[in-house]
């Protein structure tokens, strides 16, 4: 065996039910006083749950999916302004990617409060959107110093857009073990957070305000955002990138969609991750076993149904090609390429 594996720095709390006094902890430890909460409209009663006596100077609210860079601005602008010395988002990957845009220029440290599956809070990757173009870099200074996962925190999460946010973990698992930096420990990452988000999704969606499946999805979530942080971005998510940054689509449906795709094109040409994937899923396929949870969550599975054009696939193709990582399993081809977004756009799944 020979490889070479870094791990990221990061101090996690799980503790369901104790998110404030979690969240008091972790901004004290930094020693900091001028708290910058970033939190979307929609999400601020649960972020006032969980801030309670923090030294709050900044509540900010414009939150945007793929962090378009003049929101990036803003949330900096207010930054400086405010003389902030700590950021903390309570939210889903759009809300953490806002403060991950802010700590890049900054250098501020975050302490972040996830409330969806996305797992951008254990990732020091960072993404913003210009002119159509989803941009997206790895920097230490964007992860967070400190994470608090409160599962409580996420039984409001409505179930299609838990599913859809979950089945984005699991792609982040599954991309992992084909990534350019795929190793051993990674890859058991990703096997336990399969096993986690398959048991812990099912879950959800049969009890959406029990706490155990919630838990275990969180769980799940965090061990697939490891995975991917240290193996990297293989084919899926280079796929989802184009497809995020050219039509807007939704960013944990587009995963949810591609991913079935992505497996039955990889998967005969990777025995390893195939295997992984199938005793993750504790099925004889890692295509079956996919399929096996999908169906039994009711995933999405139509670009179409997202809005896609369907006249964007060529220039989706073309993009995709020009970003295409090596070493992916099966070479990638405009062929290959144009069938698997043709087959996602009309939501056929081979299996
Ligand atoms: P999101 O943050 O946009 O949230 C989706 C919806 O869920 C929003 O309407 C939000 O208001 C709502 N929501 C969030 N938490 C809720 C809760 N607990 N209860 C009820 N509603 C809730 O979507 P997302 O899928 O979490 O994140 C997507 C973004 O994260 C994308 O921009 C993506 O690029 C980024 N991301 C980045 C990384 C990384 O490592 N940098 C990893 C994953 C995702």
């Amino acid at each position: 065996m020979r490889f070479v594996h870094d791990s990221l720095a990061q101090r996690v709390r799980f503790a369901a039910g104790e998110a404030a006094t979690q969240l008091a902890d972790g901004v004290r430890r930094l020693d900091r006083s001028r708290v910058m909460v970033i939190c979307a409209e929609a999400e601020r009663a649960l972020a006032e749950r969980v801030v309670g006596a923090l030294p709050v100077v900044v509540w900010h609210d414009e939150v945007v999916m793929h962090v378009p860079r003049a929101v990036a601005e803003r949330a900096r602008a207010v930054a400086a302004d405010r003389n902030v010395d700590v950021v903390v988002p309570v939210g889903g990957g759009s809300t953490t990617g806002l403060a991950k845009a802010v700590a890049l220029t900054t250098g501020l440290p975050i302490v972040a409060v996830p409330t969806t599956y996305a797992g951008s809070e254990a990732t020091n990757v960072w993404g913003m959107t210009d002119a159509g173009r989803k941009v997206t870099g790895v920097d230490d200074r964007v992860l967070p110093r400190a994470v608090v996962y409160d599962a409580s925190l996420t039984v409001g999460l409505p179930v299609g857009m838990s599913v859809a946010s979950g089945l984005n973990a699991v792609a982040h698992c599954v991309d992992s073990l084909w990534a350019p930096r795929a190793d051993p420990i990674n890859a058991a990452f990703a096997g336990e957070g399969i096993r986690a988000l398959d048991t812990g999704l099912r879950q959800v969606v049969a009890d959406p305000g029990g706490l155990v499946g919630r838990e275990q999805a969180l769980y799940g979530a965090y061990l697939a955002a490891v995975a991917f942080a240290s193996a990297g971005s293989g084919l899926h998510h280079k796929i989802c990138h184009v497809l995020g940054g050219l039509f807007d689509l939704p960013h944990a449906q587009t995963h949810a969609i591609v991913l079935p795709h992505i497996v039955a094109l990889n998967a005969p040409a990777a025995p390893e991750a195939e295997r992984r994937i199938a005793s993750a899923f504790a099925a004889r396929s890692a295509t079956g076993g996919l399929a096996g949870l999908r169906a039994a969550l009711g995933a999405p599975s139509s670009l179409r149904d997202c809005g896609m054009p369907e006249d964007g696939i060529a220039a989706a193709v073309e993009a995709v090609l020009a970003a295409a990582p090596p070493g992916n399993p099966v070479p990638v081809t405009p062929a290959n390429l144009t069938a698997l977004l043709c087959a996602a756009w009309e939501g056929e799944v081979s299996r």
